[in-house]
């Protein structure tokens, strides 16, 4: 291979790495305010804690999620209680606006909960609901206009909160009570009744929250957070670096490889050809509402599957490594194919990557993201940098003469700028040339 142009110019030796610039601590969370920072004046007696915890997202915090099984009365009940609540959303959402457009000031959360009393009194079905649902939505309608004031403050176009039209609500919350578990695990809610649950795990930790869901597939779920004390891993020296690639799913810097599982090219297929006939089928008709479940339901399975997949994938990494680096993928890299078997992929990296992040925290690893920039171009033995199209497989370095598969070559750099950014020094590295 004739040598490149160097990009890092004069020294060839030297790592260039600080140029590469480092990845955000791990527990840093857009947009996240610490709790205390806000007022407790004008609480009066509503569940704070809950609330709060429904806006601020700490580690701390699991979901546990199990499937119920309602029976045709309480069905009746829970898609009574998922309207109502359609309905106060649509209302109290309204009244921000009116009030909005015509005093050019908004209502507070407290204000709008405060007429709960009179809208029950003018809608007796409103009684029907349990009372924290109720005040739940009213959070949900705040946090709404927050996070559009927010995106507006911020000089970005974003949309108004939008209504809900029929069937178009998902989901209800009991933030603090309200709700139980029955020792024949069974979830028995308030004023809708005692339901079946698959208790499949069980749940460790102090239940904080109760959601009920309803999925595209009209299959029902209630999920509990709990707050928790997490497992720490007994510590390990293992560093590695993690580069996700188009070939295989992701190169580890040991030289692991994680292919990319049989199921998104067969998905892809399958998907491709439902959709293909939903768009045949013209909007507004009967065939087409029916058809869109089939849709619904080949989304759903691909979901499952990825995530079985990404799950295991992060679980088997946490496990065995003590640091682990990723590259950040918000610096994207890769935008030019657009086919579905990339959406799928590009998906399940970013699911893969959520997933790293909470269980690496959760067991007390060290984990990092750092920007991609320049990791596949620089050799990762001598920091010597030439340019690498796509279809070159193999790093070959004109300087030092190692030859390095392609990813591995990124896994390593990938790893060196992590472990730089941590301030940590490089464990002796075993290295597997390409045959
Ligand atoms: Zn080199």
């Amino acid at each position: 291979m004739s040598p490149n142009t160097c990009l890092a110019k004069k020294n060839c030796t030297q790592l260039p790495f600080y140029k590469l610039g480092v990845g955000r601590p791990p527990s840093f969370k857009r947009g996240m305010r610490a709790p205390f920072l806000v007022s407790r004046q004008g609480w009066s007696g509503f569940p704070l804690d809950f609330l709060l915890s429904l806006r601020y997202n700490s580690n701390m915090h699991k979901m546990f999620q199990y499937r119920i099984y309602p029976t045709k009365k309480q069905l009746t009940k829970l898609i009574e209680t998922l309207e109502e609540c359609r309905w106060l959303y649509n209302h109290l959402l309204g009244k921000r606006k009116d009030t909005y457009e015509q005093t050019g000031k908004g209502l507070t959360l407290y204000q709008q909960i405060n007429t709960f009393p009179i809208l029950k009194q003018e809608r007796s079905s409103l009684s029907e609901v349990h009372s924290q649902v109720l005040q739940n939505v009213a959070v949900r309608v705040d946090l709404a206009m927050k996070a559009f004031f927010r995106r507006c403050k911020a000089g970005e176009d974003p949309g108004y909160p939008r209504f809900k039209g029929k069937g178009r609500n998902d989901s209800f919350t009991f933030p603090q009570s309200g709700f139980s578990l029955t020792h024949d695990k069974c979830v028995c809610l308030s004023k809708i009744g005692s339901i079946k649950m698959v208790y499949h795990r069980p749940i460790k930790g102090k239940i904080k929250t109760c959601t009920i869901q309803r999925s595209s597939t009209s299959k029902w779920y209630v999920s509990f957070s709990v707050e928790y004390e997490p497992e720490r891993l007994p510590e390990v020296p293992t560093q590695v670096g993690i580069d996700v690639g188009l070939k295989t799913f992701a190169m580890l810097s040991d030289g692991t490889e994680i292919e990319n599982p049989h199921f998104f090219r067969k998905e892809e297929k399958a998907l491709a050809k439902i959709q293909h006939k939903h768009s045949k089928l013209a909007n507004g008709t009967p065939e087409r509402r029916k058809h869109r479940k089939a849709v619904a339901r080949v989304h759903e399975r691909i979901a499952w599957r990825r995530e079985n997949f990404t799950h295991q994938a992060s679980r088997k990494i946490v496990n065995s490594y003590g640091v682990i680096c990723v590259e950040d993928l918000q610096v994207n890299r890769m935008t030019h194919n657009h086919c579905l078997a990339k959406s799928i992929t590009d998906a399940s990296w970013s699911a893969f990557f959520a997933q790293l992040t909470a269980k690496a925290e959760e067991a007390g690893r060290q984990f990092v993201k750092v920007n991609p920039a320049y990791t596949s171009q620089t050799c990762s033995q001598c920091g010597h940098r030439q340019k690498m199209p796509l279809d070159v497989r193999v790093f070959a370095c004109p300087c030092c003469h190692v030859q390095l598969n392609r990813d591995l070559n990124a896994a390593l750099n990938i790893r060196a700028v992590g472990l730089h950014s941590l301030g940590l020094s490089l464990e002796a590295s075993v290295l597997q040339p390409e045959e």
